[in-house]
């Protein structure tokens, strides 16, 4: 399947860690992006963390002052979800409860058109839980991202028990087109990179309890020497 073209507009919905640098991606691939969230006061905040970030890549000569400016104006926060309904592409970044999660993804199936694809960042949540109450829940899918979402280049394209091959090869498709590496997983517990980190976590602590180093000790050796660079989550 082919990538969304850059004329296709992407919806983030979150404007917290995540969906904020969900939203910059997009916006930097040439899509016009609608970032919503719950809480009006959220959506000026992230924008400036956008913002923000991008101005110190052009204090370092990466990025020039009319790349930012189109990137901005490229993204249009939105006061009601209702605005969504051109979105070729939804991707959810809200709290991590399925409960919540589903309502919005039920909200957004009475908004949007057949096609569009309902996304979720959930680190953790079953995708074919989270499509379970839904009437099209092949157009459901896991996009996981990994913080900081615009650095780190992985991604997880989830695909639970209904998803549509076609719906996670286009996401598959679309995370390439915009720099990222997805690889595609079935919707178990932690899919694949939580699945392995967290025990790896664990790990540290039951040498601590065991008395073999103290915290910095550990610290120093898997982050400052090098024996572990990954983002959390
Ligand atoms: P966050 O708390 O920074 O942001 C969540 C945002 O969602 C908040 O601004 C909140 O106001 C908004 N929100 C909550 N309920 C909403 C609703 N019903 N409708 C619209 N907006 C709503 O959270 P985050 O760290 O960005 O995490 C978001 C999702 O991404 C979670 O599912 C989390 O598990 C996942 N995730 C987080 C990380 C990470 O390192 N932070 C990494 C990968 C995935």
């Amino acid at each position: 399947m082919a990538a969304l073209p850059p004329t296709a507009t992407i919806g983030v919905v979150g404007a917290g860690t995540m969906g904020v640098g969900i939203a910059q991606i997009a916006a930097a691939a040439g899509h016009p992006v609608l970032l919503f969230d719950i809480r009006a006061e959220a959506l000026p905040a992230g924008l400036e963390r956008i913002r923000h970030g991008l101005e110190r890549l052009i204090d370092r000569g990466k990025l020039s002052h009319s790349t930012l400016a189109a990137l901005m104006e490229r993204i249009r926060p939105i006061q009601r979800l209702a605005e969504l309904a051109p979105a070729a592409l939804i991707i959810e970044a809200i709290v991590e409860e399925l409960p919540s999660k589903r309502r919005l993804f039920e909200q957004l199936e009475e908004i949007c058109g057949e096609q569009t694809i309902l996304a979720s960042n959930t680190s953790a949540l079953s995708i074919t839980a989270l499509a379970a109450t839904l009437r099209r829940p092949e157009r459901v899918v896991g996009m996981h991202f990994f913080n900081p979402a615009p650095i780190l280049k992985l991604v997880e394209v989830v695909s639970g028990l209904n998803t549509a091959d076609e719906v996670a090869e286009t996401v598959q498709a679309t995370a390439a087109s915009w720099g990222k590496q997805p690889v595609r997983a079935r919707s178990t517990p932690g899919f694949i990179v939580n699945r392995i980190a967290r025990p790896y976590y664990a790990e540290a602590l039951r040498l601590l309890e065991a008395g073999a180093a103290d915290v910095a000790t550990i610290d120093a050796a898997l982050r400052e020497a090098g024996g572990f660079r990954m983002g959390p989550f």
